[in-house]
C-alpha cells in the first residue's frame, strides 16, 4: 500500500523541471503539496540544452550548489551555422551573474529536481498515474489515480486526492487541457518531427564553447548537437513533416544520418564518433491551449504550451510558468491579491513570454536563410495561424522604443518579421564587432542597447522588476516569493 493524502491543499500532475519546481517553491513557502508522476523516476525525457535562467530557477529552489557540483556539462553558450552565417552566441556577454548554463541528462537533472522537491517537503508520489479529475463547477477539486505496475507491490491500488488548487504539469499529456478543456490550439507552422540518436567520441567545439550546443541549418531543416557530462553528444535533427513523408522508405537512422551528412558543422562534430543508441523520432509540432490557468488551477510548462525546440526554451518556459504560479498562490493565500487577480496575472505573463519566443523563433525562421527549399518557406509564419494582434502586443511590450510601427499598419504583419529580423542580424552584428557599436551616435547606441536588453530576455533570463509589471502587478522574490504591487500603474 501507498499512502497517498486522501486530501492536500496543492496537488501537482506531474513530476518533470515544471512540476517539481512548482512543488519545491509552494513548500518552501509552507503549503502543504502532494506531487503525482506517473513514471518511475528516474526516466528518458528529450530536452537537455538549458537556458541561463535555469541559474535563477535554482536560486529560488534553494539547489544551486547542490547543481553546480553535480557535474552536469557546464555551457557558455550556442554556435550556430545558419545558412551562410556563423554565429557564436556567448552568455558570457550579459549582464549580471546568471551568464552559463548546463547541458543535462534529463533523466539525471529531472531526478535531481524531483529528490530536491522531496528534501523540501513535497509528498511525492512515482509510478502514480492521475486517471480522472472531479469537478465543482469550473473548478476541479479531486483527482482519481492508479499506481502503475512496479511499485513496491501496491501495483493495482486506486483512490482519489481532493485539493484545494490543481497544478497540472503532465507536459505534453495534458491531462487538463486535452481531456477536460479540449483547448490545445496546434499551430500551423512549424510542423516539425524531430529525429535523434546518441554518439561517442565525437569532436567538441574549440576551446572555451566545447560544451556549447551547435547548430547548422540544412535545406530540409536544422540539427543540434549537444555534448554531454556522460561523455555522449545528443545529436538530432529538425525536419519538416511533408519532408518526413517524402521520405517514408527510409529508416529513421538513415533519415538522421542523411540530415547529418548536409551540415558541414555537425558532420564534423561526429566524424570520429560511433551511434551508440537507437534512433527515435517525436512530432515536435508547437501548441498552446487557449486558457492557460482557471478557477482553482494552473496549466505549467508542456501542459499548457509548445514550441519548436530551436532556441531550447521548453525548460526556462516550464519553471518560468512554475514560478509564476507559486508566486501567485503565495500572495493570494496570505490574502494580498485576489484570485482574478492572481490567474489574469498569470495568464498575461505566462502569454507574453511564449509569444516573445514565438516571435523571435518566427524571425529566426525568416531571417532569409535557404529560402529556396520548402522547409524554410512552410516554417514562415502566416498570418491566419497567430493572431496578429497578439504578435503586434508582443512586440511591442518587449522591444521599447519601437516607433513607427503605426506607420507600416498596412502591413503590420510583415513588417514585424522584417523588423525582428533587423534587428537580430544588428545584435548579432554588434557582439562581434564591438568598435561598430563603440561608433554609434547616442540614438544609435540607445537602440542597440534596448535591442540587447531585449535579445537577453529572450535568451533565458527573466526581469524580476517593477518595471515589468502586469497589471500591476510584478513578481518579488525578497522576503518570500510573491506578487508585489507596483507603486504606479505601468
Ligand atoms: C525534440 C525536442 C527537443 C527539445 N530540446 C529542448 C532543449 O534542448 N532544451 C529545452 O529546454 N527544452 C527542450 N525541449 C522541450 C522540453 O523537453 C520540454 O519543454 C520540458 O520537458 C517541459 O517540462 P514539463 O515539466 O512541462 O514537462 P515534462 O518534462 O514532459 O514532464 C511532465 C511529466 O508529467 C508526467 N505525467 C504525464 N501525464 C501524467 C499523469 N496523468 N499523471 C501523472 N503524471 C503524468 C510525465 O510522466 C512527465 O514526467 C525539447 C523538446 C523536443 C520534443
Amino acid at each position: 500500500m501507498i499512502n497517498i493524502p486522501e486530501k492536500t491543499q496543492v496537488l501537482v500532475i506531474g513530476g518533470g523541471p515544471g512540476g517539481a519546481t512548482a512543488a519545491t517553491l509552494l513548500a518552501r513557502e509552507g503549503f502543504e503539496v502532494t506531487l503525482l508522476e506517473a513514471d518511475r523516476f528516474p526516466r528518458y525525457h528529450i530536452g537537455e540544452s538549458l537556458l541561463p535562467s535555469i541559474l535563477q530557477i535554482v536560486d529560488l529552489l534553494g539547489a544551486r550548489e547542490k547543481l553546480e557540483t553535480h557535474g552536469f556539462q557546464r555551457k557558455n553558450g550556442a554556435y550556430l551555422m545558419w545558412g551562410r552565417e556563423t554565429w557564436p552566441l556567448n552568455f558570457g556577454e550579459l549582464a549580471g551573474d546568471h551568464t552559463y548554463s548546463f547541458q543535462v541528462v534529463r533523466a539525471d537533472f529531472d531526478q535531481f529536481l524531483l529528490e530536491h522537491a522531496r528534501s523540501q517537503g513535497v509528498k511525492v508520489f512515482d509510478g502514480v498515474e492521475v486517471r480522472s479529475i472531479e469537478f465543482d463547477g469550473e473548478r476541479p477539486v479531486r483527482a482519481g489515480w492508479f499506481v502503475k505496475p512496479g511499485n513496491n507491490g501496491a501495483t493495482g491500488q486506486q483512490g482519489s486526492t481532493g485539493f484545494e488548487y490543481l497544478i497540472d504539469a503532465s507536459g505534453r499529456n495534458g491531462v487538463m487541457a486535452n481531456h477536460y478543456l479540449r483547448n490545445r490550439r496546434y499551430h500551423k507552422i512549424f510542423q516539425n518531427i524531430a529525429v535523434w540518436g546518441y554518439y561517442t567520441n565525437t569532436n567538441r567545439l574549440p576551446g572555451s564553447q566545447q560544451g556549447d550546443i551547435a547548430v547548422g541549418s540544412i535545406p530540409s531543416g536544422w540539427l543540434w548537437g549537444i555534448p554531454l557530462h556522460d561523455g555522449t553528444m545528443s545529436v538530432g535533427a529538425v525536419l519538416h513533416r511533408d519532408y518526413i513523408k517524402s521520405r517514408r522508405n527510409v529508416s529513421l537512422k538513415n533519415i538522421l544520418l542523411e540530415a547529418i551528412d548536409q551540415s558541414p558543422l555537425i558532420k564534423d562534430l561526429v566524424a570520429p564518433g560511433e551511434l551508440i543508441s537507437e534512433v527515435v523520432s517525436e512530432t515536435d509540432y508547437s501548441y498552446a491551449s487557449e486558457k492557460f490557468c482557471g478557477p482553482g488551477f494552473f496549466l505549467v510548462g508542456d501542459a499548457a504550451a509548445f514550441l519548436d525546440p530551436l532556441l531550447s526554451s521548453g525548460v526556462h518556459l516550464a519553471t518560468f510558468s512554475a514560478m509564476l504560479a507559486a508566486a501567485g498562490l503565495n500572495s493570494f493565500y496570505q490574502g494580498e491579491i485576489s484570485e482574478t487577480e492572481m490567474l489574469n496575472f498569470y495568464e498575461e505573463s505566462y502569454r507574453q513570454a511564449y509569444l516573445r519566443f514565438l516571435v523571435f523563433l518566427s524571425a529566426f525562421y525568416d531571417v532569409g536563410r535557404g529560402r529556396d527549399s520548402y522547409f524554410w518557406e512552410a516554417q514562415r509564419l502566416t498570418q491566419e495561424d497567430v493572431n496578429e494582434h497578439d504578435l503586434k502586443l508582443a512586440f511591442l511590450k518587449l522591444v521599447t522604443g519601437l516607433k513607427d510601427l503605426s506607420d507600416a499598419q498596412s502591413d503590420a504583419h510583415h513588417f514585424l518579421f522584417s523588423e525582428m529580423s533587423r534587428r537580430i542580424d544588428q545584435n548579432l552584428n554588434f557582439r562581434k564587432d564591438k568598435e561598430a557599436l563603440a561608433s554609434l551616435d547616442d540614438d544609435g547606441r540607445q537602440e542597440a542597447e534596448e535591442n540587447a536588453r531585449f535579445f537577453s530576455s529572450v535568451e533565458g533570463l527573466f526581469a524580476l522588476n517593477e518595471e515589468d509589471a502586469v497589471h500591476g502587478l510584478y513578481i518579488a522574490t525578497s522576503p518570500r516569493l510573491h506578487l508585489a504591487r507596483a507603486s504606479k500603474a505601468v
